[in-house]
């Protein structure tokens, strides 16, 4: 059983533990999930991210951030990274990181970008690329939950074959009830889509979000453009500030 989250914003000089890669599958020709085993993980709540840390045989070390995908589940978190080309970590963890080996993380990390099963409000999630990750923790904790708080999942990507969790979310928006998904694609539709690709726009918030009215906590995710246009969407549209939370995935290395 999953304990207590850390409540707060962490946690930073929490100490590093040492987990283990314990499964690896492949999302898309660019992505792959990591399963790490965390000793004493102190359980996460959805949203939140943890940092990785790799140190070389030289002493040379290199920190990123990476959301948590996965629901809370006992000693076992799941983070899906995208390969960042010429990128320092992503690379590495695509493509050396392999079963068995060892890897510092710290966490977990953050206390805004946060969905908690006993909120009732409807939510409102919009994604951009691998800005999917913490938001399918958030879908995969309300399965888990049991919850009905209604979700609508708007997820841009830039062909079909870029989605993350696609036959994952198929069957949730099918068998989780009131969970509704749909698409953007910004560079190639599927066969027979009903409109050509296309950046995110008011229309499609507008669409396949929630009316303001309906007071929705919305969670906004991907690179730090795509971001900043949906949050400006929603408040144009009269979703209140307050309720619009975002997380930016920039780069976090120095
Ligand atoms: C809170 C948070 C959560 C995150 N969660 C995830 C996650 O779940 N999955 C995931 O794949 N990434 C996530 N990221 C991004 C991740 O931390 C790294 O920035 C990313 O993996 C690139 O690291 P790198 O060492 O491979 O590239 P770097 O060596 O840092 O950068 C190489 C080049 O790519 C550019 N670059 C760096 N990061 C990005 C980026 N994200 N997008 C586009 N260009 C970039 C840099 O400016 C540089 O030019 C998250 C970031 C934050 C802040």
């Amino acid at each position: 059983m999953a304990r207590a989250a850390v409540p707060g914003r962490l946690n930073r000089g929490a100490s590093w533990r040492v987990a283990q890669l314990v499964e690896s599958r492949e999302e898309t020709g660019t992505a792959r999930t990591l399963v790490l085993e965390v000793p004493d993980w102190p359980g996460h709540t959805p949203g939140q991210h943890v940092d990785v840390r790799l140190t070389a045989p030289d002493g040379y070390r290199a920190e990123r951030s990476y959301s948590i995908a996965s629901a809370a589940a006992g000693n076992r978190i799941e983070l899906t990274v995208q390969r960042v080309p010429d990128g320092e970590v992503s690379p590495y963890l695509i493509d050396v990181f392999s079963v068995g080996d060892p890897v510092e993380i710290r966490g977990p990390v953050g206390g805004w970008f946060v969905w908690r099963s006993a909120d009732p409000a409807p939510v409102l999630l919009v994604a951009g690329g691998s800005g999917i990750v913490p938001l399918m923790a958030m879908v995969r904790a309300r399965r888990a939950a049991g919850s009905r708080v209604p979700f609508r999942l708007i997820y841009s990507v830039r062909t079909p074959r870029d989605a993350y969790f696609a036959d994952e979310l198929r069957q949730r928006a099918r068998d989780d009830g009131g969970l509704d998904v749909s698409y953007v694609y910004t560079r190639e539709t599927p066969d027979g889509w009903p409109s050509a690709a296309h950046r995110i726009g008011v229309a499609d918030v507008n669409s396949h979000g929630w009316p303001a009215e309906l007071e929705p906590t919305c969670f906004v995710c991907g690179p730090t453009g795509f971001v900043e246009t949906v949050a400006d969407i929603l408040v144009a549209l009269g979703h209140d500030s307050r309720r619009v939370k975002t997380e930016r995935f920039g780069p976090t290395g120095g």
